[in-house]
C-alpha cells in the first residue's frame, strides 16, 4: 500500500470515528471475512437493568432482606450486573441491622461468593449461573424453570443461596443497542459471517442473537476461552475481526486478525486492538469495511 492512499484512508476513517493503528490494519480490515461479537456492551447497552427478583418459598415473606444481603455482596464486584443488583437493593432492600461483608471472591464467569456479617449472624451469600451453583452443590430446581423462562426473554437469571441452600434469582435485562440489527443486517450483506461470544447463558444468548439477527452463537464462554474460540474460526480458514470492550476481550482482541474496540469500552481492551470505534455504534464497523476495500482498490 502507498503510504498516501493509506494516509488517506485512515484519515477519512478517522472522520467517520473509526481509529486505525496503521495500513496493515486497513488492508486487513478488507480481507475480513468473519466477524465475533461480544454480546454484552457490543450489542448489547452494557448497562443492564434488574427486571424481576424471585424467591423460594423460604424466602418469601423475607424477600426485601435477601435483596439486602445479595445486594451487600454484590457490592464488591465490579460486573455490570453486580450495579444493577446494587442498584436495586438501595432503593429495595432492607434488613433490620447494619451489614457488612467481612469476604469477598469474584469467580470469573461463574459469579461471587461473600461471607457478611449481620447483627445477628454471618451469612455465607453466593451470587451466579447454573455453573456456580453447581460448583457449589446448590439445587437450583425449584427455580430452573423460570430462570429458563426468563432467559427465553432475553433476561439474565442469576440465582442467589444463602448458606448453602437456593434462596432466589434475579434476573437483569441489558437492551440491545437500537443500531446493532441493522448493522448486523449490513455485515451480512457484505457476505460476512457474524458470530456473538459470551459469557451468558445459552438461553440469554440465543433470544438476544434472535433479536439482532445473529445465526451463529458461542454462549457460556470462559473469559479465558474466548480468544481459543476466535483461533478456531481461524483455523477454519476465515480471517476474523473480533468486537468487545471488556477486560475478559482483550485476548481475543489480540487473537483476532483485526482486533477491534468499543472506544466506550476499557483502556485494556483499546490497548489490544488494531481499532477503535470513537463510539459504540457497530455501524462504523460497515463504514470502516466498505472503506477499506474502496481504499485498497485505489492502491491497485
Ligand atoms: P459476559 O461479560 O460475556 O456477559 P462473563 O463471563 O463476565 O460474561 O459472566 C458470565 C456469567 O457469569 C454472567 O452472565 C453471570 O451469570 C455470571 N456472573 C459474572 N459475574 C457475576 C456477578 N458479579 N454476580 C452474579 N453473576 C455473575
Ligand atoms: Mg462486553
Amino acid at each position: 500500500a502507498t503510504p498516501t492512499a493509506v494516509m488517506v484512508g485512515t484519515g477519512k476513517a478517522a472522520e467517520l470515528g473509526i481509529l486505525i493503528g496503521d495500513g496493515e490494519a486497513l488492508e486487513t480490515t478488507r480481507r475480513v471475512t468473519a466477524v465475533v461479537l461480544d454480546k454484552t456492551g457490543t450489542i448489547t447497552r452494557g448497562r443492564p437493568d434488574l427486571s424481576a427478583v424471585h424467591t423460594t418459598t423460604t424466602w418469601e415473606h423475607r424477600r426485601h432482606e435477601l435483596v439486602a444481603l445479595v445486594g451487600e455482596a454484590e457490592a464488591g464486584s465490579e460486573h455490570p450486573v453486580a450495579a444493577a443488583i446494587t442498584a436495586h437493593a438501595t432503593q429495595h432492600g432492607s434488613h433490620g441491622g447494619r451489614i457488612r461483608a467481612t469476604s469477598f471472591e469474584a469467580v470469573p464467569g461463574q459469579g461471587i461468593i461473600a461471607t457478611l456479617r449481620t447483627t445477628e449472624a454471618e451469612p455465607r451469600v453466593l451470587v451466579g449461573n447454573q455453573a456456580h451453583m453447581t460448583a457449589h452443590q446448590i439445587d437450583t430446581a425449584p427455580l430452573a424453570q423460570t430462570a429458563a423462562e426468563a432467559a427465553a426473554q432475553g433476561g439474565t437469571p442469576m440465582y442467589a443461596a444463602i448458606d448453602g441452600q437456593l434462596a432466589g434469582l434475579f434476573v437483569v435485562a441489558d437492551p440491545v443497542k437500537p443500531e446493532s440489527a441493522d448493522a448486523i443486517a449490513q455485515l451480512k450483506a457484505l457476505g460476512l459471517e457474524v458470530w456473538m461470544v459470551t459469557g451468558d447463558n445459552t438461553g440469554t444468548a440465543r433470544a438476544i442473537a434472535a433479536q439482532v439477527g445473529i445465526d451463529h452463537v458461542m454462549a457460556e464462554v470462559l473469559p479465558a476461552d474466548k480468544a481459543r474460540r476466535v483461533a478456531s474460526l481461524q483455523a477454519a480458514g476465515h480471517i476474523t475481526a473480533m468486537v468487545g470492550d471488556g477486560i475478559n476481550d482483550a485476548p481475543a482482541l489480540a487473537q483476532a486478525d483485526l482486533g477491534i474496540a468499543i472506544g466506550t469500552g476499557t483502556d485494556v481492551a483499546i490497548a489490544a486492538s488494531d481499532i477503535t470505534l470513537v463510539g459504540g455504534d457497530l455501524r462504523t464497523i460497515v463504514s470502516a469495511i466498505a472503506l477499506s476495500r474502496r481504499t485498497v482498490a485505489t492502491i491497485k
